[in-house]
């Protein structure tokens, strides 16, 4: 499925909901986390819905690829890459994914624990 229309992250990516979008192009969307666990919290995801990572097929890899160089880039535009960040995916209940759509948390502006709660 490309695109559903009762999925929250489908439409921000689609525009029907707002959201402080920091980059989007034809395979990605990078938006302000809504409620933000850092000084900066970009949410980085695919434009075609994906429930979980668990639905990742070959087909995706360079899509992952991208998404993972968007998120560096986007880490060197907020100032973040030579002093760290945090790249991060929750797949299903016991990681607390709440928004079934793929999607990496980019967290920077301060320092992360390890291991993490
Ligand atoms: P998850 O818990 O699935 O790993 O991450 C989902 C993230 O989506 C959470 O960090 C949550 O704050 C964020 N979020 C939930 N609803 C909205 C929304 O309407 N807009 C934005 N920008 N972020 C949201
Ligand atoms: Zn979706």
């Amino acid at each position: 499925m490309s695109s559903t229309s009762d999925c929250l992250f489908c439409r921000i990516i689609a525009g029907t909901i707002d959201a402080r979008i920091v980059h989007q192009d034809d395979r990605v969307a990078a938006f302000h986390d809504i409620n933000p666990q850092a000084p900066r919290h970009v949410l980085i995801c695919p434009n075609v819905h994906l429930a979980t990572l668990n639905d990742l097929t070959p087909e995706h890899e360079a899509l992952m690829g991208h998404i993972v160089r968007t998120a560096a880039a986007l880490a060197k535009t907020m100032g973040d890459a030579e002093s760290g960040y945090r790249l991060v995916a929750n797949c299903q209940r016991d990681a607390g994914q709440s928004v079934f759509h793929v999607h990496f948390h980019l967290l920077g502006g301060r320092t992360f624990a390890w291991p993490p709660g």
